[in-house]
């Protein structure tokens, strides 16, 4: 007889979020990290209306906001040099601000909020291997401090990109599309708060946005072609791209400002992998990720955690079989909610469609309704096909 009924690996913003859905619902949860928390990962985290809205409904925006994250209300896009525009986030069930909480204090968040609802949290447990019997998981086995092994009816991987559970389960890529961005970030005070900023051109995007502590984080994209080279002297390159998109956000990058080390990723990969099998399911990155160009991760990793913690307690109380029912079902529902964002991401993360964009972006220039619905795109809320049919 287990103790647990589900065991996750990993405990961010796809497993916290799924532990404390599950724990909310009476569900055992065991939630596992190697990490313990709080503690940062490299991503930066601007989340869209979607997500603000997803927390609102679990209870955790007010907290969230008391904790010092400013909500960004407007968004101004320059994309060139004769055309800024300005909007808000495009709204999401009655939510129309951004936010873009440091991954300290959202994942503590998290964390913390499935232990108040009864998941039993490990911190410091490094996921090893699965337990298999009859070609069912049935466990997993810990090493880290004091190392143990588990069982439960399910074992779900949130252990991001290079999922280990994904690895011991077999789960065979789906899709695999490559990489094609790096992106690298920093954080920086004495920024004024003007909302999300983004500069788009000449081979790079930089983005600057309000977070907590007064500080603004500033971030450089750039095709993933040039990340061998960039990384080299990351300060030079970095300051360098930012003074020439954004000379004006660029003026207080100073090293008195600075609020630590910049940061970033070329391991940026778009795929999605078989997500669920007999005893098992990913959810988050495990499962799939996109390029950041989007800034889709941490929403989808919610919005993934509310699919499968709304399908589990009835299955798990109904047997093995539905548990590994409601687990597929979770994921044809993914697929099918998910993959005009993927390939919408695709094409701005090859940095396509730029030339084709800027007629359509004059014609909305002075149109607030759909700036916003152009910003929609990125947070997966509207196609370019929609947009192209609003723009007329
Ligand atoms: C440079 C960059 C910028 C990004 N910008 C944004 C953005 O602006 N907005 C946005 O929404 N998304 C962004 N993302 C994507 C976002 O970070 C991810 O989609 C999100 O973190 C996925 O959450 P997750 O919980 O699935 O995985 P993760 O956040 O990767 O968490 C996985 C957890 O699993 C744990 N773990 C791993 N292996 C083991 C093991 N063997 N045993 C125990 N624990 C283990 C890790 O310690 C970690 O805590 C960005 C990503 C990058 C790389």
């Amino acid at each position: 007889m287990s103790t647990h009924d589900v065991i996750i690996v990993g405990a961010r913003c796809a497993g916290a979020a799924t532990a404390l859905l599950l724990a909310r619902q009476g569900v055992r949860v065991l939630l596992t990290d190697r990490a313990a928390f709080p503690s940062d990962t490299v991503s930066t985290h601007l989340l869209h209306p979607t997500g603000v809205a997803r927390l609102r409904d679990w209870g955790l925006l007010d907290p969230l906001l008391a904790s010092g994250c400013p909500a960004i209300d407007t968004i101004s896009f320059r994309a060139a040099e004769d055309l800024v525009l300005r909007g808000a986030p495009y709204a999401c069930d009655g939510v129309a601000s951004s936010l873009a909480p440091r991954r300290t204090v959202l994942d503590a968040l998290l964390v913390e909020a499935a232990v108040a609802a009864g998941a039993e949290l490990r911190e410091g447990a490094s996921f090893q291997q699965l337990i298999w019997e009859d070609g069912r998981a049935v466990g997993a086995a810990f090493g880290g401090r004091g190392g143990f092994t588990e069982r439960a009816a399910l074992i779900i991987g949130a252990d991001g990109r290079h999922s280990a559970v994904a690895r011991q389960a077999g789960a065979k890529p789906i899709r695999d599309a490559g990489i094609f961005g790096c992106q690298f970030y920093g954080y920086w005070h004495g920024l004024p708060n003007v909302g999300t900023q983004i500069f788009v051109g000449g081979g790079q995007a930089v983005l600057a946005y309000p977070t907590h502590d007064g500080h603004h984080l500033v971030l450089v994209g750039w095709p993933h072609a040039r990340f061998a080279e960039v990384k080299q002297d990351i300060d030079r390159h970095f300051l360098a791209a930012v003074a020439k998109s954004a000379p004006a956000v660029a003026e207080h990058l100073t090293d008195a400002a600075r609020g630590g080390p910049i940061a970033g990723s070329g391991d940026l990969g778009n795929y999605v992998r078989e997500s669920s099998g007999p005893g098992w399911a990913l959810i988050g990155d495990a499962a799939t990720a996109k390029d950041p160009v989007t800034a889709q991760g941490i929403g989808d990793a919610f919005a993934q955690a509310q699919s499968l913690a709304d399908r589990l307690p009835a299955a798990l109380a109904a047997g093995p079989r539905a548990v590994d029912a409601a687990t597929a079902a979770h994921c044809t529902d993914r697929e099918r909610d998910s993959s005009a964002a993927f390939e919408t991401t695709l094409t701005f993360a090859k940095g396509g469609n730029s030339a084709a964009l800027l007629p359509l972006l004059r014609a909305i220039a002075g149109r607030p309704d759909l700036i916003s619905m152009f910003y929609g795109i990125y947070a997966g809320q509207v196609t370019m096909e929609e947009f192209v049919a609003a723009v007329g």
